[in-house]
């Protein structure tokens, strides 16, 4: 297969998506480096992976520091020779409306989800043009395709990673560096994510919404599973996927 033997590096690795998609991965012969911002939960992570054969390690990380993203993928190099692969599915979901006036979590969202991810892709560009290959993962949202309530600066985070995704994709194509992209758009997916929402009524209906629909993490792990297992010629840019009984 051609997920065995690939290095990934995976941001929000420490729970959710993030932490699902390390434990597929590594049981599928990949060697996993896991960042997040804590540090207990990516040790426990790793040693879980270790204990079942598989080869993990981790750096905590958070990924508004440019630095400690480069730090990410030299440790992937340093310790596996290479890097292959980088998930950038570090995230928050602070919904409220814009009434509310939460601009401290604005800001957060934007650091996190688009600066971030912006973080993730330079600390690795130079590798995967250097090396003529590579492969970018981003985590969005169909809060990346649609627009809800609440969703007014989240949505937004989501939907610039679909065009920086792309362009990245079509430059690296024009470029000859060969490098793939992968966007992913999950709809309810059971996780901490919920967490970060302060906004009580926000969050009462996220927390009902999730309850009635939502599906386990390792359904996306499966996904990313799939993009990184294909052939180095083909690319499967976006992903849609979640809950069959979710309507929207
Ligand atoms: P979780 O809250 O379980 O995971 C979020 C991850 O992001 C954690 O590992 C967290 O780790 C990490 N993270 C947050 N801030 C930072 C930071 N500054 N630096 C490094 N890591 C950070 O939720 P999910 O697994 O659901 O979220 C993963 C991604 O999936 C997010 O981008 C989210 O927007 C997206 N998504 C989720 C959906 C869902 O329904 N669950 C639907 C659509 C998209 P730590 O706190 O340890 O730093």
């Amino acid at each position: 297969m051609a997920i065995k033997n690939k290095v990934v590096v995976i941001t929000g690795a420490s729970s959710g998506i993030g932490e699902a998609t390390a434990k597929l991965l590594a049981r599928k012969g990949a060697k996993v480096v896991l960042g997040a911002r804590r540090e207990e939960n990516l040790k426990k992570i790793s040693s879980d992976i270790l204990e079942e054969g598989g080869e993990s390690v981790y750096r905590v990380t958070d990924v508004t520091n440019p630095e400690d993203n480069q730090k990410l993928v030299e440790l992937a190099k340093e310790q596996f020779g290479k890097i292959d692969a980088i998930f950038l599915n570090a995230g928050i979901m602070p919904n409220s409306p814009f009434s509310a006036l939460k601009v401290d979590e604005w800001n957060d969202m934007i650091d996190i989800n688009i600066k971030g991810v912006l973080n993730g892709i330079a600390a690795v560009l130079p590798t995967f043009k250097e090396q003529k290959s590579g492969h970018v993962l981003a985590t969005s949202s169909v809060a990346g395709l649609k627009f809800y309530p609440g969703g007014g600066v989240y949505g937004a985070t989501k939907w610039a990673l679909k065009n920086m995704m792309e362009v990245l994709r079509m430059e690296s194509a024009m470029e000859g560096s060969n490098i793939r992209t992968a966007t992913l758009y999950p709809a309810a997916i059971n996780t901490e994510l919920l967490e970060s929402i302060t906004d009580e009524d926000t969050l009462s209906g996220a927390t009902e919404m999730y309850e009635e629909y939502g599906i386990a993490s390792d359904r996306v792990a499966n996904v990313v599973a799939f993009a990184i297992d294909q052939p180095e010629d083909t690319n499967i840019n976006e992903f849609t996927v979640g809950p069959t009984t979710q309507p929207w």
